[in-house]
Formats: C-alpha cells, structure tokens, sequence
C-alpha cells in the first residue's frame, strides 16, 4: 500500500464509526456537496470536512452530505488535490471486479459503435472520466494494449484491470505508461514499460484511413500515436488538393501523410523538433510508397521565421503545437504564443491559403482560441474564415458532467 505518512489534509477520525454503510465515509462539508450531485467525479480537499474510519489511499470510500446522506462511491487519494474519485452514484453497485468488467466493456462496445475497434487500427478504448473510469486512459494498437495509469486509485488496482482488458480484448500485450503531471499530482510511480505479454522489437503497425504507421510504444511520445487526430488528419486533407503544404510539429507524420495520398496534395514539408520523430516519419512515408512528402528535424518555432526570411509560400499550413499551457494562470501567455506562431503562418500562406490550427491545451477555451485567431486577421489584415471548428474523434468523447476532458481544438480555415 502506498505511504500516506505525509500529512494529509483531512483530518481522519477514527473514533466516529461509519452508521449504515461498513466502508469509510468522506463526510462533505455544508453547501459543498452539489457538484458531486451533479455527477462530477473530483472531489477536492476543499469540499472535504472529514474522513470516517480507518482507511488507506486507494481504498474504497462513500461520499457523504449532510451527515448521513449516500451520493456516490469512491478511491480516496490524501495524497493529491483530487482526493476522492467517485466512480458510482448508485448506492447498490460495488466497485468490484463486476464493476470494472462492466465499465470495461460498456467502453469497448462504443468504440465497436464507432467502427473503431477494428483488427489492424488504432483506438482509445477507455478515455478516463469520459467513460466512467477516472484516471485510465487505453490506446489499442492493432493487438497491442498501452494503458496510461494517471491515478493511484487505478495504479492499486492494475493487477485486478489489466487481466479484464486482456480478456475482453485479446491483446497480445500491455505496456504501462505514465504522464509526469500526473506521477506527481497523484503520488504514484512512474509506470513505464510492458506489463504482460510479448511485444515485438521495433514498431506496431497499424492503419488509418487505408495508410500505415508505425507506432514506437516503448518509446514513442504519448501513448505512441496522436489518435485524437484521426478524423481532423481526414478532414483537413479535403482541402489540400494541388497544394504545396507544410505540416509543423508533425510528429510521425498523420497530417502530412493524410494530405499527401488522401488529398493529394502536390508538395509535403514535414518539420518537428524530434530526432525520434522524423525517422519514424520517414519510415511511415517510405511503407506507405509517398515520395513527395519531405521531413527535417527543426525547431518549428525557427522554421517559421527561416522560411519567411526564404521567401517561401505554401498553399496549406497545418500548426498542431504541443501544450503551451498546463495552468490557468498562464492562459495569456499562451495565448499570445499562439497569436505569433498562427500570425507567422499566415504570412507564410499564398492568397486563398488553408490553415489547420490545432490547440490541446484544455485550459485555452474554443472562444478564447477563435478570438485569438480574429487578432491574428486585424494584424494581417487577411480575412480568416473559419470553415470547420472540431474537435478530438469520437473515441475521445467529452463527458457532459465532466467537461474538464475536452481540450483538443482543431479548426480548418481559409485565408484569404
Ligand atoms: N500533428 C502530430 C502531433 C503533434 S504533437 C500528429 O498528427 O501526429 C506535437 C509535436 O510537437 C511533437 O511531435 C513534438 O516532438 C513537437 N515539438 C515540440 N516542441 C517543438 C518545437 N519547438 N519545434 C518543433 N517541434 C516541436
């Protein structure tokens, strides 16, 4: 069991027994209990009074408000800022190992809706609170499993989970990883690596949209591979027939693939900062027969500048940038980066140009993103119009009580 000798915030009391219920209470403080009503799964150490019995991190607890009140089931964590994770609101459904089959499959059988879940391709199976199981996020990779284990309330429990997955899944393998962020919010280790089963040296295949790409999962950024691009790679390729595009910050090269077989696009200019990136890239071009597209391993941020200073145009630039922002406190500062680099790219667009511009910073709202993008045309003096404002695909859905999940924007302009 994990050490709770830091201090925790709530004061647990363990004279007071828990009436009614056997597990450990997390009693609300007064007037604090409606988001939790509402369905929001994070409950924070300010809207907690106090802890009821005696009770380790990871374990399972019962939110309770005004003293006696059931409103959802939890794993309490004093080690992070989220200290419980509610999992269920019905005071009759246990969080047994019936509970995460249940949640496990219901997860699948959306992405078997959505066509998604299909031999050779990549999907998320389960996108967090989106599909009722907060902190587990799990890409599919062909028959390959990468679970991301962003809470200590899944990381106690993976020995109970990863077998169910393997079960409903077949997969030939699962590997862990673990996001920084959340390593350090949650008090866990950092997860790296394979957990069960055989994987193979050197990449997975898998397929989108009829191309191929290599996936690195022991290495590779993320989970392996950016599927929460998937349809806006499809999309945005409409637009680029006969173009000469450039794709910044273009990972293993989805958009710039997706623009040069599916769009047919004349001219590809591929450019990331990552060494590891590029080759894959590369290799992803040579599988799939694609000889006009071109990768450099570059800071995008100097290419922009470099490339205006060539005299270069292109006919489509997409900009999907890392997050430029992990707080709200910085959210200006982000913005007026993505004011420059958006600006910078429309200089570099011919008249009638398309512009793919991406966010994944969460904090960064779609209206603060379009009224970026309204400061980026008075500054240019070119008109900006907004032909598509999307989202992240459809195996990343956004929970309606949840909506902290949703941060991708992707919005296809033209130009003028
Ligand atoms: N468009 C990609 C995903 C991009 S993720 C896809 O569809 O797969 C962001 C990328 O930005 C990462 O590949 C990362 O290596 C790259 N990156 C981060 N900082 C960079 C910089 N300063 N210059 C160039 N690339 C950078």
């Amino acid at each position: 069991m994990t050490d709770t000798s830091t201090t925790p915030q709530v004061a647990t009391d363990q004279r007071e027994t828990a009436p009614g219920f056997g597990a450990a209470q997390v009693l609300l403080k007064p007037r604090k209990a409606r988001p939790f009503y509402g369905r929001h799964p994070w409950v924070l150490d300010t809207a907690i009074d106090r802890i009821v019995g005696q009770v380790d991190d990871g374990d399972i607890v019962e939110l309770i408000a005004d003293k006696q009140n059931f409103v959802a089931r939890g794993i309490l964590n004093r080690q992070s800022r989220i200290q419980v994770r509610l999992y269920t609101w019905d005071s009759a459904e246990s969080l047994d190992e019936a509970f995460w089959r249940r949640r496990l499959e219901a997860a699948i059988r959306l992405r078997d809706v959505l066509g998604y879940n299909v031999f050779e391709g990549a999907c998320r199976l389960v996108y967090s609170e989106a599909d009722g199981l907060s902190g587990m996020i799990v890409d599919r990779y062909a028959e390959h499993l990468v679970v991301q284990v962003n809470a200590l309330a899944i990381a106690v429990r993976l020995d109970q989970i990863v077998p169910l997955l393997v079960e409903l899944t077949g997969a030939k393998s699962v590997s862990l990883r673990s996001e920084k962020g959340f390593v350090k919010a949650e008090g866990i280790k950092q997860q790296q690596g394979l957990f069960c089963g055989e994987l193979p040296e050197g990449p997975i295949f898998i397929s989108e949209h009829g191309l191929r790409f290599g996936v690195d999962l022991v290495a590779g950024q993320k989970t392996g591979f950016y599927l929460d691009q998937r349809e806006n790679r499809r999309e945005a390729a409409r637009y680029m027939h006969g173009r000469r595009v450039l794709d910044l910050f273009c990972y293993s090269g989805g958009f710039s693939l997706a623009a040069a077989v599916l769009g047919q696009a004349r001219e590809v200019v591929g450019i990331d900062s990552s060494e590891r990136a590029i080759a894959l890239a590369c290799a992803n071009a040579e599988i799939n027969g694609v000889a006009n597209v071109q990768f450099d391993v570059h800071d995008c941020f100097e290419a922009l500048n470099t490339l205006r200073d060539k005299g270069e145009r292109f006919g489509a630039i997409v900009l999907d940038p890392p997050k430029f922002t992990r707080s709200r406190q910085s959210v200006d500062e982000a913005l007026r980066a993505y004011h420059r680099i958006n600006r910078q790219a429309v200089d570099l667009l011919e008249p009638d140009g398309i512009l793919v511009t991406c966010s994944c910073s969460g904090n960064v709202s779609r209206d603060d993103f379009l009224f970026m993008l309204s400061g980026v045309a008075q500054k240019t003096g070119r008109d900006i119009q907004v032909l598509q404002q999307r989202g992240a695909a459809p195996d990343h859905p956004v929970s309606a009580t949840c909506l902290e999940n949703e941060y991708l924007k992707c919005f296809i302009c033209r130009v003028a």
